[in-house]
């Protein structure tokens, strides 16, 4: 599979994929309009920031700080989905 805009190869990455177009990430956050309805596909398996962390838990671990509040790690690591210690959080 190829990104319709700049044809790279995204059979194994996250990519969004529409009724007509395939696109890598990087390509679809930058179209004018977003489609009506589109997917994303793929895991959220890499590393963003913190090489010992995947990007999904990054993710959760910074809804989780807007929700629970920068600081309350307690209640942050009793919430986040994974088996990361306080300390790590
Ligand atoms: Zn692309």
């Amino acid at each position: 599979m190829q990104c319709d805009s700049c044809r790279r190869e995204i059979t194994r990455q996250v990519k969004v994929v529409t009724q007509r177009e395939d696109y890598c990430l990087a390509c679809f956050s930058t179209l004018q309009h977003f489609p009506y309805d589109y997917r994303i596909i793929g895991k959220l398996d890499y590393a963003l920031f913190a090489a010992d962390w995947s990007a999904e838990e990054e993710l959760f671990l910074l809804e989780a700080v807007e929700k629970y509040g920068f600081g309350n790690w307690q209640e942050i690591a009793e919430n986040m989905p994974t088996d990361k210690s306080i300390e790590e959080i």
